[in-house]
């Protein structure tokens, strides 16, 4: 049985070397259930999913973590989040005016759905009043320069943040896996040429783990197949849901951006407006006269 949302941690005793392997089922469905139903662009959205799974675990304070492609392709933006409370949740919009080949539907990679585009991670801190620190948000560009997200992935970590970096997703209709193993700052190898010599190992026998196996077997099995002869340290897990951010009072500020003459016009047309989450199909009514107070009252119709 695979592990259904939780996420592992590990590192190697031996070396400087951590890795994670994390797994969503429940989630990762309940996500699929809100947007496109073509199988090549659920197993996209489940690969971004698991990396940001993946990613969280390196947010140091409160907030949330983001990871967003935009294109000129079939897919015009997909989008996966966590927060440091583990809540995931995801989106895919497609553009309207390009057809999306049968082959690709069912095959096709991240350059395939998204065309030309850009990729971007975005670290955003809890807003939170009178809070007068210093946590900026931070966003990375990613360059698309690789046809998988693992391998985009894979050069952000290395360019950036100097970190050698391998990342493996596998993800099928019902679950999706996501595995990482990274250099760490040397530390306790202090010869380059040993340190370089273990990271080999280690990625010699991640490599050889399949995709059915990423699927199939729970996270322990996994470590076990690939590193049973290297000491490994394997942390508590910590389990990932799927929840979304939406609320009546996030609704009523969105209306509130649209503009009075845009709002007016359409409480003629319609006589109330309702407002749906994208993320999560969450319906939010509001009648006339609750957008009028939320307008001061001036509502002209
Ligand atoms: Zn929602």
């Amino acid at each position: 049985m695979p592990s259904n949302d939780l996420l592992h941690r590990f590192l190697f005793d031996d070396c400087d070397v951590r890795g994670e392997i994390v797994t969503l089922g429940d989630s990762y469905r309940e996500v699929l259930s809100h947007n496109p139903q073509q199988p090549a662009i659920h197993r996209l959205l489940g690969e971004f999913l698991a990396a940001v799974g993946l990613l969280s675990s390196t947010l140091k304070f409160d907030g949330k973590i983001i990871l967003q492609a935009r294109g000129d392709g079939a897919i015009s933006t997909i989008m996966a989040e966590c927060n440091h409370h583990n809540n995931l949740r995801g989106i895919v919009r497609l553009n309207s005016e390009i057809e999306l080949s049968e082959d690709i539907a069912i095959q096709g990679n991240l350059q395939q759905l998204l065309g030309n585009g850009v990729l971007v991670i975005t670290i955003e801190p809890q807003r939170r009043e009178n809070f007068s620190g210093t946590i900026e948000r931070h966003q990375g560009i990613v360059p698309m320069d690789a046809d998988n997200l693992a391998g985009c992935l894979e050069h952000y970590f290395s360019q950036s943040e100097q970190l050698a970096t391998k990342m493996w997703f596998a993800a099928n209709e019902e679950s999706v896996t996501g595995f990482l193993i990274q250099a760490l700052p040397q530390q306790l190898i202090t010869n380059e040429e040993d340190n370089r010599d273990k990271w080999e190992t280690i990625i010699t026998l991640a490599n050889t783990i399949k995709s059915d196996e990423l699927l199939e077997l729970d996270h322990s099995t996994v470590l076990y197949r690939l590193f049973n002869e290297q000491p490994l340290r394997l942390f508590e897990p910590k389990a990932l849901r799927f929840a979304c951010s939406c609320s009546r009072e996030r609704s009523a500020d969105a209306l509130l951006t649209i503009g009075k003459e845009e709002v007016e016009s359409l409480l003629v047309e319609k006589g109330s407006i309702d407002i749906d989450c994208q993320f999560c199909n969450q319906h939010y009514h509001f009648s006339a006269e609750e957008v009028r107070g939320l307008l001061g009252g001036d509502v002209l119709h």
